[in-house]
């Protein structure tokens, strides 16, 4: 069996942050990933003006990631719209560009690194892989994002009708840009949402937090969903006219509301892990950014030990963001509460910022 004192499961942006950090203060962490090269993992691609500020204090170059300015948010609900500048100047840009360029940071400090390695199960702070091999780490930094490693398991909520994330990709054309420009747009319909963003190749991607009964209402598949959306949003018909979407990007069960509230020695949840807000926030990544650096902040002061503090505090810094977002989430996705709710962010467009405000994390 393989030893070490700070072991990170998963390279997402979580776990990349906390290699970084340790890797920085002069521990030699090691991080495990199951996927071999770094990919686009489903997600909206939205980096709020405070992530951007977050990764330029971890020596990021966020110029670098070439992502496209965005500036305002722009609602759509029961044939109304409103659009509204956003607190600062945010970013649209693929998860495999930023994913790929916290992971490279990761080795650059020092990290050790092994993709291509699925944990299968833990037992305590002891993972054990795919292939048989075991590594036990005087802590783990628990980073594998929204689902379940088995060991690990959380009592996340279920409402009985999950959560579904679909994400399809709109090719780049000057009508797209027209269309959507430098706003992150969200479309609220009946028990969901579409948020699109452009990114940096000038493409949009467009994903759907949805519930499932929704998918199974209008056929239980995804080209009849967006045929359904289609006719009930048409602008967001105008934007996704012609795209395929028949094959999107899809995950299952997203525990939105998870928060980990106690820790346990040894064991620091980080990311999705640590929390999953409502993806309409746009703040995921930058809580797997803060959990990162928090977490190695708590274990560089006082080890393993130091885990129940940090998630104590993790969680009560959520506290506010969290229940913001839920209330958000709620409001957009009933249709009688959705419509006037555009109204009125026409009516007193302010209202969009304080609310983009009130989701942020704590610095
Ligand atoms: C529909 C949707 C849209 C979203 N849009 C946005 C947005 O626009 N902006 C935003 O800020 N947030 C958004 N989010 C949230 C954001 O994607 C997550 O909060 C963020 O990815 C969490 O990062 P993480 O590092 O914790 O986990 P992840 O990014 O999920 O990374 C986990 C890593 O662990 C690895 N892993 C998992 N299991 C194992 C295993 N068994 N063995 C080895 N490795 C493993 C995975 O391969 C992955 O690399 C969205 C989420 C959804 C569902």
């Amino acid at each position: 069996m393989r030893r070490t004192a700070a072991l990170i499961a998963g390279a997402g942006p979580a776990g990349s942050v906390a290699a970084i950090a340790l890797a920085r203060a002069g521990a030699r962490p090691l991080l495990i990933e199951r996927q071999r090269e770094t990919g686009d993992p489903l997600c909206g691609g939205f980096l709020s003006w405070r992530t951007i500020d977050r990764l330029a204090g971890l020596g990021i170059d966020t110029d670098a990631l070439g992502g496209t300015t965005i500036r305002s948010v722009r609602l759509f609900a029961g044939g109304r719209s409103a659009e509204s500048r956003l607190p600062g100047a945010a970013m649209g840009v693929s998860r495999h560009r930023l994913d790929s360029a916290l992971l490279a940071e990761a080795r650059r400090a020092g990290a050790g690194v092994e993709l291509g390695c699925a944990i299968r199960e833990a037992a305590g702070t002891t993972l054990r892989l795919a292939d048989g091999a075991t590594i036990a780490g005087a802590s783990l930094f628990l980073a594998t994002g929204k689902h379940e490693l088995r060991g690990h398991g959380r009592n996340t909520p279920g409402d009985g009708d999950p959560w579904l994330g679909l994400r399809i990709r709109l090719p780049a054309t000057p009508r797209l840009e027209r269309l959507v420009g430098d706003a992150v747009e969200l479309h609220l319909f009946d028990r969901g949402y579409a948020g699109l963003v452009r990114q940096e190749d000038g493409g949009g991607n467009l994903c759907l937090a949805l519930h499932k009964s929704l998918l199974v209402e209008t056929g239980g598949g995804p080209a009849a969903l967006f045929a359904h959306l289609a006719q009930a949003l048409p602008d967001l018909a105008d934007r996704i006219a012609g795209a395929p979407t028949d094959h999107p990007d899809a995950v299952a069960a997203v525990p939105y509301g998870w928060r980990a509230q106690f820790g346990v020695a040894g064991l620091f949840r980080l990311g999705d892990q640590a929390a999953v807000i409502p993806s309409l926030a746009g703040e995921g990544i930058d809580i797997a950014l803060a959990s990162g650096s928090a977490a190695a902040a708590a274990w560089m002061q006082g080890g393993a030990a130091e885990a129940v503090t940090y998630q104590r505090r993790f969680s009560a810094s959520l506290r506010r963001p969290l229940a913001v977002a839920d209330w958000l989430k709620q409001l957009c996705e009933r249709p009688g509460l959705a419509a006037p709710g555009v109204a009125l962010m026409h009516a007193v467009p302010a209202l969009a910022g304080l609310f983009a405000r009130a989701t942020r994390v704590a610095a």
